[in-house]
């Protein structure tokens, strides 16, 4: 009863419409649906939903009259979106008074207001892939628990990289140091004890930095920054422990060597070759490309201090990495929705459905990628990523018809449930 209680005041502490108890029903009256899984729209369907379960899913159904009713008979519905990447802890402010006057405790403490703003955005499942101090596993742990409002978060802890790499701190005085939890790792041995640490302390995925990085400092952006035997041993620790590898890798060699050891996705993906492309169809090796971002940071970065030598490297990449995705898409290899949130402000998730739609999927490819498909990189396939009986009740409405224009998903989100609450209704 306490526990029932502490969630009822924490969802009316942080907005939510209601709640209800694990039997009342709530009946969703959709003018149009998304089946992800066909990839096709439906039209007058009803969803039943009992506790946090989707019961039943068709066209006149019945239901008891005491049940709850949701009219979106003019929008559109769809199963909550899932970003596969985030770094929901932080956002870009300013970048010396970011790595010098902030802690990992001011992040820490602003961590649930992105939560928030990203749930509100119709993305209820985030996988996120790297955060100082393990500060996502208590933000996960506290979501779980009811205490704040947000996404539900799969989380990787701290990205594991190699000395000097993308996830180390470079370019400063060696008198300078940094105490952190940190994620650097060099050799079989120290990438295995690495792989046990994350995993100790809550980690549902691993996630590392195969090649250089475009905002850090360290030169060469699309370097190799292991070998391939410390590839392979990362993958297969994380393997034992039935983990999954996400691999941030921009350039083609690292991007090889990474899909060769068996990640399970290819974070950014910018230098593709029709190699790269051939061998992540033979594996299923998914592709996870922010192609938002780069106009964010080409028209921000630079107002917000970040040297000169990082932009250059966007640049580098940005146009590249757009034609790499639109040869894969072409190519039909498995895309899942990630956006990089955290490099530029959260809750503009949404934004990138309008590049992946612009470089080759149809509305209908880029939605899969951000449910089913999301869904199925994770590992949740059998509970998120499609409206059907008997999964987690995560959906969301639009008004409009994204078919026809794809930014109503990053701009007329007018509803959105998670495990059968709802946290925003318009
Ligand atoms: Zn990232």
């Amino acid at each position: 009863m306490k526990k029932i209680w502490t969630l009822l005041v924490g969802l009316l502490l942080h907005g939510a419409v209601f709640a209800q108890t694990s039997d009342s029903l709530i009946v969703i009256k959709a003018g149009r649906m998304f089946d992800s899984e066909k990839g096709t729209f439906l039209e007058n369907q009803t969803i039943i939903v009992k506790g946090n379960i989707i019961q039943s899913v068709g066209t006149n159904l019945k239901y008891p009259a005491q049940a709850k009713i949701i009219d979106l008979s003019k929008a559109t519905v769809l199963p909550g979106f899932i970003d596969c990447h985030t770094h929901i802890t932080s956002q870009p402010d300013n970048y010396m008074e970011d790595l010098f006057r902030k802690s990992p405790i001011d992040y820490a403490v602003e961590a649930h207001i992105f939560a928030k703003k990203t749930l509100e955005a119709g993305f209820t499942t985030c996988r996120d892939v790297g955060a100082p101090e393990l500060i996502d596993v208590a933000l996960k742990r506290s979501i779980n628990a009811g205490h704040i409002a947000g996404p539900r978060l799969f989380v990787s802890g701290p990205i594991i990289g190699a000395t000097g790499g993308h996830a180390d701190i470079s370019g400063f005085s060696p008198y300078l140091s940094f105490k952190a939890i940190s994620g650097v790792a060099d050799g079989i041995d120290e990438i295995r004890k690495q792989v046990r640490y994350n995993i100790k302390y809550g980690a549902d995925l691993i996630k590392f930095t195969a090649t250089a990085g475009v905002l850090s400092e360290e030169e060469s952006v699309g370097a190799p920054q292991y070998s391939q035997e410390e590839m392979n041993a990362l993958v297969a620790e994380a393997a034992m422990w039935d983990k999954k590898v996400a691999a941030h890798a921009h350039g083609t060699t690292g991007i090889k060597m990474a899909i060769r050891a068996g990640v399970a996705s290819i974070e950014h993906g910018s230098f593709l070759d029709e190699e790269a492309i051939e061998l992540m169809k033979q594996k299923g090796t998914y592709l996870v490309a922010d192609i938002y971002n780069d106009d964010y940071i080409l028209s921000e970065f630079a107002k917000l201090g970040y040297p000169e030598k990082l932009i250059e490297k966007e640049r580098t990449v940005g146009k590249t990495q757009r034609e790499s995705f639109q040869k894969a898409a072409k190519a039909g290899v498995k895309i899942a929705y990630g956006t990089d949130a955290g490099v530029y402000p959260h809750g503009n998730n949404g934004k990138q459905f309008f590049y992946m739609v612009k470089f080759g999927l149809s509305p209908a490819q880029a939605i899969q990628a951000a449910t089913i498909n999301a869904a199925d990189l994770i590992g949740v396939k059998a509970k998120l990523g499609s409206i059907t009986q008997g999964k987690w009740a995560d959906i969301v409405a639009v008004e409009g018809n994204p078919e026809q224009d794809i930014t109503v998903l990053e701009k007329k989100i007018k509803f959105v449930m998670k495990e059968g609450k709802v946290y925003l209704q318009k």
